[in-house]
C-alpha cells in the first residue's frame, strides 16, 4: 500500500518527534556511501545462521549457568536506552517512547497474547522469522519443550566439571562468584541425575569416563557444541599439569575438605584438558567465552584471549574446533590473529550489541581483511526482563550486525580491497554459510 507525498512525510515526522533516534548507523567514509546503499539490502535478504544466543521467556530459570548478577551497565544496554524500544516497534508495533509502568505491561500483554495464538514451538519460530533467523544456537541448561529442535540447536555448559569439589572457598571471593559456584554445584548434580550417577565416582579414571559419557549423553540429546564459561570463576590461563596431580587432588577432597587455590587451578587445568580432547573425539565444537563479561567483579586481564594460545598452538588438539565466543573483545586484534589457525573460528555476538554500529564496522572490518573465512554471527540474545526479552535483542542484534557489516564491506570496495561480488559472498560466510558448515 503507497501512501501519498504528504501522508507519508506526516507519518515520519509524527515517528521522527516521538523517537529522534530510532536506530544508532554506521558512519560510511563518504567515497563508499553509494555502495553501502546498494548492499545493505541485499545482506538484509541474507537468512542468517546465530551462533550465540540465550532463547527463552524471562520466567524459564534454564536460560544459563551463570546469570550474570547486577553491575553497572554500559550505555547501550541501560533501561532508557531508546535503540531496544524502537526493536519492540519494529517487532511487536511497540507504540511509546518508553517502557514505564503501563507502556511496560503493554509489551507484556502483546507478547502473551501472540504466545496464545501460536502456542508451543511456533511462538519462537515466528520470531526467528520476523527477524531473518534461520537457525539459532540455543545455550541453556537443558532445552525447552517450546524452543523447535529444527530451528533451534542446544549448547551445552561443560565448566561445572572443572568444579566438583567444596567451593566455599571459591564462592567467598566477592558477590558474583557467591552467585556463580553454588549454580555450577547445582549443574554438575544435573549431570549426575542425567546419567543416574549418585555423588562423584570413586576413582579419577572412573570420574574421567563420567564426564565423556556427560558429553556423549548430551550431543544424543541434540547438543552440537560445549561452551565453556570459565573466564566468568577463573583465568583463560590454562597450564599443563601432569593428569597424576590431579588424581591425587581427586583422591583428597572427592569425599569434603576444601583445596587451595592453586591445588583447585591444578586439578581445572587438567580437567580442561579432558573435556577439549573429549570434545575433539565426539566432533564438537568448544565455544570458549572469551569477552570482558557481565557483573562487577570480571576480570578483564584472565579473559584475554592470548591467554588461550598455548591451548590453541598446541598441535594435540588440533582435532578439536574452538570457537572463540564475543571474539575476544577488547582483545578482538589477537583474537583475529589467533584465527589463522585452521581449527580456530571467532563468533562476534554481543559485540554488536555492547559497541555502536560505527566502532563495531571497523572491527568487522579488520576481521574480515584477515581471514574472512573464519568469522560467525551471533547475537547473545537474552532476555533482558519481563517486557524487553529475547525477541528485541534478536532484532538489535541482527540490525546491527547488518548495518555494520553492510558498511565495512563497503568500505573495502571502495578502498579497492574487494569486488562487490566478493563482499557479497563474504557477507555469506559471515552471517550463514561459515557457522553452519561447522555442524553438518
Ligand atoms: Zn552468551
Amino acid at each position: 500500500m503507497r501512501l501519498t507525498g504528504y501522508a507519508a512525510i506526516a507519518a515520519a515526522l509524527a515517528l521522527l518527534t516521538l523517537h529522534p533516534f530510532a536506530q544508532s548507523r554506521p558512519l560510511v567514509a563518504p567515497a563508499a556511501a553509494a555502495t553501502y546503499q546498494r548492499l545493505l539490502p541485499q545482506i538484509e535478504r541474507i537468512k542468517v545462521f546465530d551462533h550465540h544466543a540465550h532463547p527463552a521467556f524471562p520466567d524459564d530459570p534454564d536460560v544459563d549457568a551463570a546469570p550474570p548478577p547486577p553491575g553497572k551497565a554500559p550505555l547501550r544496554f541501560r533501561d532508557d536506552n531508546p535503540e531496544p524500544i524502537a526493536a519492540a516497534r519494529a517487532l511487536f508495533g511497540f507504540p511509546f517512547a518508553d517502557l514505564k509502568g503501563a507502556h511496560a505491561k503493554w509489551l507484556i500483554d502483546k507478547k502473551a497474547a501472540l504466545k496464545k495464538e501460536k502456542p508451543g514451538p511456533q511462538y519462537f519460530n515466528y520470531i526467528l522469522d520476523r527477524v531473518g533467523i534461520e537457525t539459532s544456537a540455543a545455550n541453556r541448561v537443558a532445552m525447552a519443550d517450546y524452543l523447535d529442535p529444527a530451528r533451534f540447536k542446544w549448547v551445552f555448559f561443560v565448566d561445572s566439571f572443572m568444579f566438583p569439589f567444596d567451593n566455599s572457598a571459591l564462592a567467598s571471593r566477592n558477590g558474583d562468584e557467591a552467585v556463580y559456584m553454588p549454580l555450577q554445584t547445582k549443574m554438575l548434580q544435573r549431570y549426575e541425575q542425567q546419567l543416574g550417577v549418585t555423588g562423584l565416582p570413586r576413582g579419577f579414571d572412573e570420574y574421567l569416563a563420567f564426564i565423556s559419557r556427560s558429553l556423549e549423553d548430551n550431543k544424543k540429546r541434540g547438543g552440537i557444541a560445549a561452551k565453556f564459561e570459565a573466564s566468568y570463576f577463573r583465568s583463560l590461563a590454562f597450564d599443563d599439569p601432569p593428569r597424576q596431580a590431579a588424581a591425587s587432588l581427586y583422591e583428597k577432597y572427592r569425599a569434603g575438605g576444601v583445596p587451595t587455590m592453586d591445588e583447585y587451578k591444578t586439578f581445572q587445568d587438567v580437567i580442561f584438558r579432558h573435556i577439549i580432547t573429549e570434545a575433539g573425539r565426539l566432533h564438537l565444537p568448544v565455544h570458549i567465552h572469551s569477552s570482558s563479561g557481565g557483573g562487577e567483579y570480571f576480570s578483564v586481564r584472565g579473559v584475554n584471549v592470548l591467554n588461550l594460545e598455548n591451548v590453541l598452538h598446541d598441535p594435540r588438539y588440533l582435532q578439536t574446533t574452538f570457537v572463540l565466543i564475543h571474539g575476544g573483545y577488547p582483545f578482538d586484534r589477537e583474537a583475529g590473529l589467533l584465527a589463522a589457525m585452521k581449527n580456530v573460528y571467532l563468533d562476534s555476538s554481543a559485540v554488536e550489541l555492547l559497541l555502536y554500529p560505527t566502532e563495531f564496522k571497523d572491527m568487522l572490518r579488520r576481521w574480515l581483511e584477515m581471514y574472512p573465512e573464519k568469522i560467525t554471527f551471533g547475537t547473545d540474545a537474552f532476555p533482558f526482563g519481563d517486557a524487553l526479552g529475547v525477541e528485541e535483542v534478536y532484532w538489535l542484534g541482527v540490525h546491527s550486525s547488518r548495518t555494520a557489516l553492510a558498511a565495512a564491506l563497503a568500505e573495502m570496495i571502495a578502498a579497492h580491497e574487494i569486488t562487490e561480488a566478493g563482499a557479497l559472498q563474504f557477507a555469506h560466510m559471515y552471517l550463514h554459510d561459515t557457522a553452519a558448515g561447522l555442524y553438518k
